[in-house]
């Protein structure tokens, strides 16, 4: 019986520093909010400085270049979004962070000054993308967060980590966004916790964060998967926020606001509420 499952066990051996380490701000939980992508300076500005206000060692979050499932819809605001990102770094002082797809995308985020970049779940399925990726990255020292990919696989996401590690990158953290699935119930990508769990039994030391917005793709939805996430001890969360979700240009459905952000209540796992 005991054979049955030993071969099913994850092996991730990662060389990784601690997250209090080198993000001298973090206490847990981490904290990564922003909108879903980059639209004009005013919604950064407008939209950092009241996360700031509120959770002033929050990561600023937006993306810049947007990989969309259907072409014909936004596709990022490109790279005029950097210059927004920086000044939301210095009106507000928050570390800013956004998505790389490519090795043209690291090397423009290098060159503006972007403190962490993350690898999205529909690169995170293309070793090819994520090698290219930690080819680029090698002899840089930056924080790289990678999202699971879309479909369930955790040696997928393992391998994924596994590269960027191999490139050096010592100052990492994954990503729980959920995974498609043809049925989803309540929720937009199938939350498959145990997939997280494995990822973290297998590597205690790696942090893992939660991305609520895209799991449930509906603001309801969100603090009940974020309190669950907590009571499983996760390390942080990414939460979608937009100064008027409703006129997003990428994800309005699932997206809040600085205010339902201040207002929402997570306990975590030390009895302490954190938004
Ligand atoms: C995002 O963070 O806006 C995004 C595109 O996420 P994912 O890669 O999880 O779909
Ligand atoms: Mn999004």
């Amino acid at each position: 019986m005991r054979e049955f499952f030993i071969h099913k066990i994850l092996k991730l051996d990662l060389d990784i520093l601690p997250i209090k380490d080198w993000l001298p701000t973090y206490s847990k939980p981490l904290l990564i909010a922003g909108p879903c992508s980059a639209e004009s300076e005013e919604q950064m500005l407008s939209t950092g400085r009241l996360i700031a206000q509120n959770f002033p060692n929050a990561i600023f979050r937006a993306g810049i270049w947007k990989p969309r499932t259907r072409p014909n819809t936004f596709e990022g605001i490109g790279d005029i979004g950097l210059e927004w990102l920086k000044k939301v770094k210095q009106d507000t002082g928050m570390l800013i962070a956004t998505e790389v797809a490519t090795s043209e995308h690291v090397e423009k985020c290098l060159k503006a000054g972007v403190d962490i970049l993350w690898i999205g779940a529909r690169t995170t399925v293309n070793p090819f993308s994520v090698q290219d990726i930690a080819d680029v990255l090698k002899g840089v020292d930056i924080p790289v967060f990678v999202k699971n990919p879309i479909y369930p696989d955790a040696q997928l996401w393992a391998g994924a980590l596994e590269r960027i590690n191999n490139a050096g990158i010592k100052k990492i953290a994954a990503i729980h966004r959920g995974f498609h699935s043809y049925d989803n119930g309540p929720f937009r990508n199938s939350p498959k916790w145990e997939l997280a769990i494995d990822l973290k039994a297998a590597c205690p030391q790696l942090p893992v964060i939660c991305d609520p917005s895209h799991i449930g793709g509906n603001p309801e939805l969100i603090p009940y998967i974020a309190q669950k996430a907590m009571d499983m001890d996760m390390d942080g969360l990414m939460i979608e926020t937009h100064i008027n979700p409703s006129v997003a240009l990428s994800d309005a459905q699932q997206q809040i606001t600085p205010l339902q952000l201040k207002r929402s209540r997570v306990r975590s796992s030390n009895s302490k509420i954190i938004n």
